[in-house]
């Protein structure tokens, strides 16, 4: 079982021999956190303040703003780890916070364009809320710790939806997750339903345990395979892709790539458990790896997401495995609950026919190619035609901060930019329902403001092209 205190070992943590060596380099560069002091601009909220910054101009502030967002987000994209499942290392990590600090909940949450994702929660729903809406929206803006020992009589809490809500959140202590680079990617957090204070020995411990997270993060980024399926990991995926696209490009070899995407793959987990769920996922991997050459690079790029990268292959021949993959996937069959259940998954294909191969151009094509052949029913597979326009399907993964904007500019949603190109994007927000199928999308680190019409919607996603 778990042990208390700072220094045990987590189960799932790398070796303690590895950590010190990682650490060792990894925390030289860890700054040295400024002394606690009470804010005069807050009524109880203790926040870290760094020394005096001169304030910069109300216009540069704008623009530093938006740059500091971008590599935020760049870093967090580095880790690979959004939307990514249960991990026993940060479950456990929460789980040992919770009982250290005798608190209802433990939350260790990263945040995107326009949500707080939890990685890992203990005592809490473990959903995503909308940025706005999320006590770590405040650590990451200040990139402070955030003590609040009683959210009611806070005036920046005290109408909070988590605080109002079914959660009752009255005490909330959290501090910044970075990574190995010094980028704010998230928040680690205890949070208790009666108000209290925090201890200085439990803030060191928080502390300390937010930089066991930094190391983690570090080493988890150069893990090759993937735990539950055993296919490479995206991080592996890319890299070695990188290589082979360069490979090929070098020698005028065609090269293509397939993306796959289970469907309705959460009604699965909803249904049958997060277990079933992943049953599917290595069985599916198992079988799509059955059908590929040794030369073939297959690699899970995202939860339930795949990705096929097949050397001297013309699009022709990449569709016909795509097919061949579906057609396994969906005679696949499961038995949960005494019920026999198929699963199908939807295909893009991408290809650059010049030859000059790009591995992260070929994901947005294939990405945006998966789109469609969702929109046309799923259970297909498409490949996207970029011979015609050079610049038409060109899309590039991405993730930016967005936003929105509707109703003659009087309506904005916080938006995730999940890919771009010169036609258009995908958009991840916390509800699209409101979103009419015409609006602008607002990147303000890029300067971007373009006008949208929808191409496909999920309740969570939206294809778009440019006008
Ligand atoms: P769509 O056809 O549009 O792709 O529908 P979907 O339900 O698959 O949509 P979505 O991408 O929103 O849901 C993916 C779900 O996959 C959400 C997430 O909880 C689940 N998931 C991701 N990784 C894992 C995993 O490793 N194990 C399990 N059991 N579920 C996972
Ligand atoms: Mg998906
Ligand atoms: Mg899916």
């Amino acid at each position: 079982g778990l042990k208390l205190g700072v220094r045990c070992r987590i189960r799932g943590a790398p070796t303690e021999k590895k950590m010190s060596k990682a650490a060792n380099r990894l925390m030289r560069k860890t700054p040295v956190p400024p002394p606690l002091i009470r804010t005069p601009d807050t009524k109880d909220s203790l926040v870290e303040r760094p020394g005096a910054l001169k304030p910069p101009s109300p216009a540069k502030e704008g623009h530093v703003e938006a740059q500091r967002e971008a590599d935020r987000l760049n870093a967090l994209q580095d880790l690979n780890i959004l939307d990514t499942p249960n991990e026993p290392f940060f479950d456990n990590i929460v789980e040992l916070m919770r009982r250290m600090f005798s608190v209802d909940m433990a939350i260790i949450a990263l945040v995107d364009g326009h949500r707080s994702w939890p990685k890992a929660s203990a005592g809490l729903g473990g959903i995503e809320v909308a940025r706005k809406d999320a006590f770590s929206h405040k650590v990451v803006e200040t990139g402070k710790m955030l003590h609040v020992p009683d959210a009611l009589t806070d005036r920046h809490f005290s109408t909070h939806p988590m605080v109002r809500g079914e959660d009752g959140v009255r005490f909330y202590f959290g501090l910044p997750v970075r990574s190995a680079d010094g980028q704010i990617v998230g928040t680690l957090a205890v949070l208790d339903r009666t108000p209290r204070h925090v201890q200085p020995h439990q803030i060191d411990a928080l502390k300390n345990m937010a930089r066991v997270l930094t190391d983690h993060l570090a080493l988890r980024k150069l893990a090759v395979s993937d735990g539950l399926t055993g296919v490479l990991t995206r991080r592996a995926f890319e890299t070695e892709g990188q290589r082979l696209a360069a490979l090929c490009s070098r020698h005028r070899h065609a090269l293509s790539l397939i993306c796959f995407d289970l469907d309705h793959f959460k009604a699965i987990n909803d249904t049958y458990g997060h277990q079933a769920g992943d049953k599917v996922l290595t069985e599916v991997a198992a079988a799509c790896q059955s059908l590929l050459r040794e030369s073939d690079l297959f690699g899970r790029v995202g939860g339930e997401e795949f990705g096929v990268l097949l050397p001297e292959t013309s699009r022709r021949g990449a569709l016909l495995v795509a097919e061949k993959i579906r057609r396994a996937v969906s005679e696949l069959r499961f038995t949960f609950e005494g019920k026999v259940v198929g699963v199908t998954a939807s295909f893009g294909v991408a290809r650059d026919r010049n030859r000059r191969h790009d591995l992260s151009k070929l994901m947005g094509w294939a990405d945006a190619a998966m789109y469609r052949a969702k929109k046309r029913g799923r259970n297909c597979c498409v490949a996207l035609g970029v011979s015609s326009d050079p610049d038409a399907g060109r899309r590039r993964r991405v993730l930016k901060a967005g936003q929105v904007v509707f109703a003659h500019n009087s309506a904005a949603i916080d938006c995730t930019v999940r890919s771009l190109g010169a036609d258009g994007a995908g958009v991840d927000m916390t509800s699209t329902t409101d979103v009419p199928d015409r609006f602008q999308l607002v990147i303000r680190s890029d300067g971007l403001d373009a006008r949208c019409r929808v191409t496909s919607r999920t309740p969570t996603h939206l294809e778009v092209d440019f006008k």
